[in-house]
Formats: structure tokens, C-alpha cells, sequence
């Protein structure tokens, strides 16, 4: 048995077959081959080297023509693994030794390799695995004979393992057959672990290099509490965990109580708790776990899990089934923020080396007025059917928020106005405060914008200079670091000094330790994935504000995030001892 160590970003434990998505997208079972046939096995083999080896010729011939010999080189280099005699005669004995599919037996080889070579932090060595996996691609398309398998064809349950997954591929998995992802990159504050909550799969990311060992229909163990992940499992490990897993299920049965209860601290302060959706279905979901509203509608999902744009009329009947289901609770809109993860090439065509920093958010709909106009029309349309709001993101300066309010939604309005289409010329339109200058400038803020919403997970990238993505890094993206904590409390009290109301739709919103930090900051509103409102909710019941406050004042005197955690864990042992040791 093997154990990898990863982030947990979607609670549950899963048990079951593993599903390994190649570095390129193939699937590759393993495979045995009769005996007899093993020699043919060999030479389909060696026939997919030659017809590889003819494709990586011809690119280099063509590029020396169109770039030059230091260009053509890299084939070249390609061509001098691919023909590596050891390279070849390993790939061959694992067939005949172990009976398997020529396929299977690229992917372990190649795989082996390419492990190895990782672990090695070198950039030319980087390049190397890159090579590696290009030849391991161009033979595995021989060799099937087909395109890029996509994770469309699941047809079963499995356990989802992948190098990395995109935010697109990720919210277009059929849920009924994906019990759980495992990927070696990322990190907490993802799209794709936002997206693999939502989902309520149980997900671990950033476990580092581990899938060169698993091969497809292993069985494997995935906690997405704790983030361990067992290859092939011993009886005993399985028993432990079939156990916890039933153990789990009773512990979230328990919480059900909690989803029709008020978020009510125990010296009275009602908490508004209201829930992070990114697809109009999750609305059922907001209610179902007892939402007060819908505080972040992230709506560019509803462009990625489809290969051309909504019109005018299905971003409409989005909004619409979402407002309508939560009848007279608030929703607030956000307009779409691609960028950064959620690149998506059909909507920004620029090559930008630092995606991040690049044309995102309200920056890129600005510049794409086509596309912003008829959402915000949608948007409008939209609001004669209930409490609905409307919020920017990635907002940076206060003339990007002018321009989206005052002119942007302003053009839109006067032309419904000119049409005689229904809408609520009151919405209220506030903003994401997500990025340090927003925060810095929010008195300035506070003269246009009518609520603001605290966007945790860019705002501790950006503040903390981490790719909220990148496993890397990932020690120091952190909820507790007292950097963002003392950027938050001035964000909490600027804007009761200015009146607007202030919310937060960062992951932080759902972690029940996190939740005692921002109660004494000052919040009394958050939104987090549906799942996670029964717990903010339990938490809200077992403390005070008091103590909240009090815990905070001490926090923003500590000068590291461990310390923080290690404190605020330490004294809800105390304050509420039933909830220690549960998913705090
Ligand atoms: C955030 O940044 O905290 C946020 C809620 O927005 P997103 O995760 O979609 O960037
Ligand atoms: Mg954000």
C-alpha cells in the first residue's frame, strides 16, 4: 500500500476504483494480452515508434525551415529519446513479461520516467519531462488510434486521479461516476477545489507526483477530510475506513438540525449565512441547507460547461430560476470573472504571461462590451422577479466601479428604458473587495458602491503575493495569516463607519474556526458553498460574539498564521468541546 499526502479541499471519504487521467487526457486501463499474442503486442508497439518517429521528423524539418536549426533542435532532441534502444527495450519486455497492452505499458514506462525526473527541481530537466510526455502523447494517439479520450466517457463509478484538472473539465464531470478527485497539482483556493465542493465531491489536490504508481482500476481510499489518499490498501486500512466513512455520515445527518435553525450566537446576535453557487441548480441546494439568500452567483460557469456563449435569454432564465427558487431572499449576481484559472481562451485572446494580474474580472468585461451588455441586460431583466443584486469583480480602482456603474449598467438601463422592458431601476450594485487597492481605497468606495463583498481567496493571493492555485506555494496562502486578518478588520470597519453593508464570499466563510476569527472582526454576514452553511450555522450557536471579539484582538497581536490557528483551535476546545475534532 502506498499513502500520498495532499490538500483537502472537499470533504468525504471515498472508496473505490481509480480512474488515472494520462497527462494528455487518455485513458489508459490496464490491459492484459494473451500469451500468443504478446509478439504481435511488441510490434504494434514498435510500429507506433515509426510512425511517431516520422511525425517528430517532419516537424523538425518544417520548423528548421520556418525557425531555424535551434528550433528544429528540439525535435531533434525528441527524436533522441524516442529512439533511446533502452527506452524501447523496456517498453518491450514489460510486455512480454507482464502481458500488458502496449499502451498500458507506454504509460508505466514513460510514467516512471517522468516521476523520476520531476523530483528533480531543474528547469532544463523540466523541459525534459515535457519532451517525455509530448513522445508518450504522439505514441498513446498511435497506438488507440483515436483523438483525446475525453472524461465524458465515464460510464462508472470511479475515483478521478489527474495531473491537473481544469476549472472546465472539472464542472463537466458527471457527478453520478466521479466519487472523488485526487490531482498532483493545485491548491485550496482553486476553481477547481471551489468547484469540486460545489459539486460535493470529495476532492484532494497538490499531492506532488504519485500517479506513475497507480494504475487505471486500483483500488484506492480518498479523505478529503484530512487529505490522505491509500493506493491499493491494505484490509485493515479498508476496514478503518469503512468505518469512518459511515462515521462521517452520521456526523453530517447530525448537522441536518442545524440547516432550519437561525445563525444565532449565544449572547443573540443573529449572523446572516448565505450560500456561494455556481450553477442555477445549487439554488435547490442554498435552501435545502437553510441559506439566507444567495450571496455570490459566480456566473462564468455558466460559459464554461458549454462550448459557445449564452445568449440574452439563457443567462435570463439562469437568473430567473435562481431568484425564483429563492423566492423573497436576496441574490446576488456577480458578473462574470474569467481570468486567472478560469482562463478562458474563447474570451481573452491576449497571451499573458501573469494571467492573475492580467484582464480579468471587471477589467476584461470592460473591454468586451459585447458580451458584458447582454448579461447586465439579462441581469436586469431579471430583477423585476425578486430581490436581486448585482456585483463586480475584481474591482482595482474607483473609476473601474464608476465605469461599470454609472456608465456600463447606465447604457444598459436607458436601452431597456427606450425598449419598455420591465426592470428594477433600484438595484442595488455593489462590488467584490478582492483585490489590496480596493481595500486601501474603500472610503472612496464607499460614496458609490451599495454593499460590499469581501472576495478572501484573491484577496490573500493578492496580498500575500500566492498563486492561490499552486500546491507550491501553498503554505502560504493561509485564512489565518494575520496580514489579510488586519486587512479585513479595516474593510469591516470602514464600512460600518460608511454605512454599506458588508458581506464575505471567500472559502474562509465556510471554516467554522475561520468563522469565530470574522465575528470578531466585526462580519455578521458571510456566504459559503451550500454544504458548508449547517456547520457555519452550529458554530455561530456554540460561541459569543464576545469571545469572538475577544479571540480576534488577541489573533491581530499574533505575527504568524500557525499561531493564529493553533489559538482560535485551542479555544473553541474550550468554548464549544462537542465540535472539537470535527471539521473545524
Ligand atoms: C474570492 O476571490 O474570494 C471569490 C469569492 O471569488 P472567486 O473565488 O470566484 O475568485
Ligand atoms: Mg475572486
Amino acid at each position: 500500500m502506498n499513502m500520498v499526502h495532499g490538500i483537502p479541499v472537499s470533504s468525504g471519504i471515498a472508496i473505490g476504483k481509480a480512474f488515472v487521467q494520462a497527462t494528455e487526457g487518455f485513458r489508459i486501463p490496464k490491459q492484459f494480452i494473451d500469451a500468443g499474442a504478446l509478439e504481435a503486442e511488441v510490434a504494434r508497439f514498435l510500429h507506433a515508434v515509426d510512425l511517431a518517429q516520422h511525425e517528430i521528423a517532419m516537424n523538425r524539418d518544417s520548423t528548421r525551415v520556418a525557425l531555424g536549426q535551434t528550433f528544429a533542435d528540439i525535435f531533434e532532441a525528441q527524436l533522441q529519446i524516442l529512439l533511446d534502444p533502452k527506452l524501447q527495450s523496456d517498453i518491450s519486455a514489460l510486455i512480454r513479461s507482464n502481458s500488458f497492452s502496449a499502451e498500458h505499458a507506454v504509460t508505466v514506462v514513460m510514467g516512471r520516467h517522468t516521476d523520476t525526473l520531476q523530483k528533480i527541481k531543474n528547469s532544463y530537466i523540466a523541459e525534459k519531462v515535457n519532451d517525455i510526455r509530448d513522445i508518450e502523447k504522439r505514441l498513446l494517439r498511435h497506438l488507440l488510434g483515436v483523438d483525446k479520450e475525453t472524461l465524458a466517457v465515464l460510464k462508472a463509478p470511479v475515483i478521478l486521479l489527474a495531473t491537473n484538472l481544469t476549472p472546465s473539465e472539472t464542472a463537466n464531470l458527471d457527478k453520478r461516476f466521479v466519487q472523488a478527485i485526487v490531482t498532483e497539482s493545485g491548491g485550496p483556493g482553486g476553481h477547481t477545489a471551489i468547484l469540486a465542493a460545489a459539486l460535493e465531491i470529495p476532492c484532494v489536490v497538490g499531492t506532488g507526483p504519485f500517479l506513475a504508481n497507480v494504475d487505471g482500476g486500483d483500488m484506492l481510499i480518498v479523505d478529503g477530510n484530512s487529505g490522505h489518499v491509500y493506493v491499493r490498501p491494505g484490509k485493515e486500512t479498508l476496514d478503518q475506513y469503512h468505518r469512518l466513512k459511515e462515521a462521517d455520515s452520521t456526523r453530517i445527518e447530525s448537522l441536518d438540525s442545524f440547516k432550519t435553525l437561525e445563525a444565532v450566537t449565544k449572547d443573540g446576535t443573529r449572523i446572516d449565512v448565505h450560500a456561494n453557487i455556481e450553477f442555477p441548480f445549487e439554488a435547490d441546494n442554498a435552501l435545502l441547507y437553510g441559506a439566507d439568500g444567495v450571496g455570490l452567483f459566480r456566473t462564468e460557469f455558466l460559459y464554461l460547461t458549454r462550448k459557445t456563449d449564452p445568449t440574452e435569454d439563457e443567462h435570463f432564465h439562469a437568473y430567473k430560476q435562481v431568484i425564483e427558487t429563492m423566492g423573497d431572499k436576496p441574490v446576488v449576481i456577480r458578473t462574470f470573472d474569467f481570468g486567472d484559472d478560469k482562463a478562458s481562451g474563447r474570451h481573452n485572446s491576449a497571451v499573458e504571461h501573469n494571467p492573475a494580474l492580467g484582464l480579468r474580472g471587471i477589467r476584461l468585461a470592460l473591454r468586451r462590451w459585447n458580451l458584458f451588455r447582454i448579461q447586465l441586460r439579462a441581469i436586469l431583466r431579471a430583477s423585476v422577479y425578486g430581490d436581486l443584486r448585482i456585483m463586480f469583480p475584481l474591482i482595482s480602482t474607483v473609476k473601474e466601479f464608476r465605469q461599470a456603474k454609472r456608465t456600463a449598467l447606465r447604457e444598459v438601463m436607458d436601452e431597456l428604458h427606450d425598449e419598455q422592458i420591465p426592470f428594477n431601476a433600484q438595484l442595488k450594485v455593489g462590488m467584490m473587495v478582492e483585490v489590496p487597492s480596493a481595500a486601501i481605497m474603500l472610503d472612496k468606495f464607499a460614496e458609490d458602491a451599495d454593499f460590499f463583498s469581501i472576495g478572501t481567496n484573491d484577496l490573500i493571493q493578492y496580498t500575500m503575493a500566492v498563486d492561490r492555485g499552486n500546491s507550491n506555494v501553498n503554505e502560504l496562502f493561509s485564512a489565518e495569516d494575520p496580514a489579510p486578518l488586519r486587512l479585513i478588520r479595516r474593510i469591516v470597519s470602514v464600512s460600518d463607519s460608511r454605512k454599506v453593508p458588508v458581506s464575505l464570499c471567500g472559502q474562509m466563510g465556510g471554516t467554522p474556526h475561520s468563522v469565530v476569527l470574522l465575528l470578531g472582526l466585526g462580519l455578521r454576514s458571510v456566504s459559503c458553498s451550500p454544504r458548508s452553511i449547517p456547520k457555519v450555522k452550529q458554530i455561530c450557536r456554540y460561541i459569543t460574539v464576545a469571545d469572538c471579539q475577544a479571540i480576534a484582538r488577541k489573533a491581530l497581536r499574533m505575527s504568524n498564521a500557525k499561531d493564529i490557528r493553533d489559538y482560535v483551535k485551542n479555544k473553541l476546545k474550550y468554548l464549544a468541546p462537542e465540535l472539537y475534532g470535527e471539521d473545524m
